[in-house]
Formats: C-alpha cells, sequence, structure tokens
C-alpha cells in the first residue's frame, strides 16, 4: 500500500461535547486503543501560546476569557497539523471544529485528501455537573495523561500512574467565571453542530455521564464499527 492510499482511507472521528464532557480523556484512550491520533486544538493552541508564536499571542486573551479564538488562526493550526505524518494513520479530533466555519473548513480539507468523516459522536452531559468535572480535573505535565481529583484520582497522591511525574498542572482558564463562559460559547457556537453533522448522517450519540471507562467501551466499539 502507498502513502497516497494510506492517507485516502485514513479515518476522521470527531467528539462533540461541551466543556468537561470527557472529550480529551475518551480522546486519548481511543488513541492508545486504535492507534489514531488525537488531534487537540486546546492543546495545540496551548502549546502556540507556551511558545509565544503570532497565533498564540493572539490566542492568548481570549483563551483566558473563555471565548473562542478566531476560525483563521484555529482552521491554519489545525491544517499545518493534519499535514504532519504521524495524522495518515487516522484521527481523532477533540475540540474541533466548533463553528460552523471550522466545520465547513475541515470538509474542504478532507475533500482536497479524499477523506471523509467516519464519525461525529456527541458526549452528552449535564450542563450542571460540567463546573464541578472542571474544576475537579488536572493534566501531568511529563505524559499528559489527564485525571480528576474525584473520577480519576492518581493511585499515588501527586504522581503520575502512566509516566511517575510529579509535575501536576491544573489549566488557568478551568476556573467557575471562564468555564461559564466557556459553556455558553459551547451553546452558542458548537452545539448547531450536532444537526449539521446529523444531516450529513454521521452523528452518533453517547451518555456520557456514567463511568470513564464504560464510556471508553461504548466509544471503542463505535470507532472499530465506523472504521473501514
Ligand atoms: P479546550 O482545551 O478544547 O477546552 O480549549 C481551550 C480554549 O482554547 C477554548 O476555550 C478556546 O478559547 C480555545 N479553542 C480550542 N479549540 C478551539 C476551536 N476549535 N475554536 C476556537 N477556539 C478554540
Amino acid at each position: 500500500m502507498d502513502g497516497a492510499q494510506v492517507t485516502a482511507t485514513a479515518p476522521v472521528f470527531i467528539l462533540l461535547g461541551p466543556p468537561g464532557a470527557g472529550k480529551g480523556t475518551q480522546a486519548r484512550m481511543l488513541q492508545d486503543a486504535h492507534g489514531l491520533v488525537q488531534l487537540s486544538t486546546g492543546d495545540l493552541l496551548r502549546a502556540a501560546v507556551a511558545a509565544g508564536t503570532e497565533a498564540g499571542k493572539a490566542a492568548k486573551a481570549v483563551m483566558e476569557s473563555g471565548g473562542l479564538v478566531s476560525d483563521e488562526i484555529v482552521i491554519a493550526i489545525l491544517k499545518d497539523r493534519l499535514a504532519d505524518a504521524d495524522c495518515a494513520a487516522g484521527v481523532i479530533l477533540d475540540g474541533f471544529p466548533r463553528t460552523t466555519g471550522q466545520a465547513a473548513a475541515l470538509d474542504a480539507l478532507l475533500a482536497d485528501s479524499g477523506q471523509h468523516i467516519n464519525a461525529a459522536i456527541s458526549l452528552e452531559v449535564d450542563d450542571t455537573a460540567m463546573v464541578a468535572r472542571i474544576s475537579g480535573r488536572f493534566t501531568c505535565g511529563g505524559c499528559g495523561e489527564g485525571y480528576h481529583d474525584v473520577h480519576k484520582p492518581t493511585a499515588v497522591q501527586g504522581t503520575c500512574d502512566k509516566c511517575g511525574s510529579t509535575n501536576m498542572k491544573r489549566r488557568a482558564d478551568d476556573n467557575a467565571e471562564t468555564v461559564a463562559q466557556r459553556l455558553k460559547e459551547y451553546h452558542a457556537q458548537t452545539a448547531p453542530l450536532i444537526a449539521y453533522y446529523g444531516d450529513k448522517g454521521v452523528l452518533q450519540s453517547l451518555d456520557a455521564m456514567g463511568e470513564i471507562d464504560a464510556i471508553a467501551a461504548t466509544l471503542s466499539g463505535m470507532v472499530k464499527d465506523a472504521t473501514g
């Protein structure tokens, strides 16, 4: 099989859902289980902010306020990352698209490379539970593994189960005020994508309020069924 064929058939999955729905956690689990690459525009933007790039400088204040970074910046960052060789294995988009403009840009990008969306999976959760969920989460600075004070604590306090790092990080935008704004943006700008992908016939939904492992098993089955 040559490289062009691999790219043309590489699966594309989208995880939709409000902040705190578990997109990042589940995308990482799918990455490990199915050999797909997790593409989080939030992670790419945070890296751009940390590196002090032009895009990062433009995005920083918007991210701190809980608003959405411009389509232009986000699409450019995503397009660059999608062109990396590892993405030929297939991708799970986590936090992208978030607007109908981004969804249209993604359609055009995939059409150019002969790819299609295998499934857009909507993680359905209660808004009211999201603030509590988000305020308890933290990430390993060493390997990026995500944790939660209540739902997914580390086995040894302050030490990553996966890589042993003791460098744990909490996001600056995981505070109640910013989370409220992020939820507002989700309902205004991103929730309409559920109908968008419904109309395209690629939408799947699941109740994401339960246990992480049970949700992961359901998601894994959906990904398996929609691959190929
Ligand atoms: P996340 O890590 O997905 O929760 O994203 C954190 C923040 O990055 C969001 O609140 C937005 O400010 C920004 N962001 C991430 N992805 C996007 C996107 N697709 N479109 C616009 N802004 C984004």
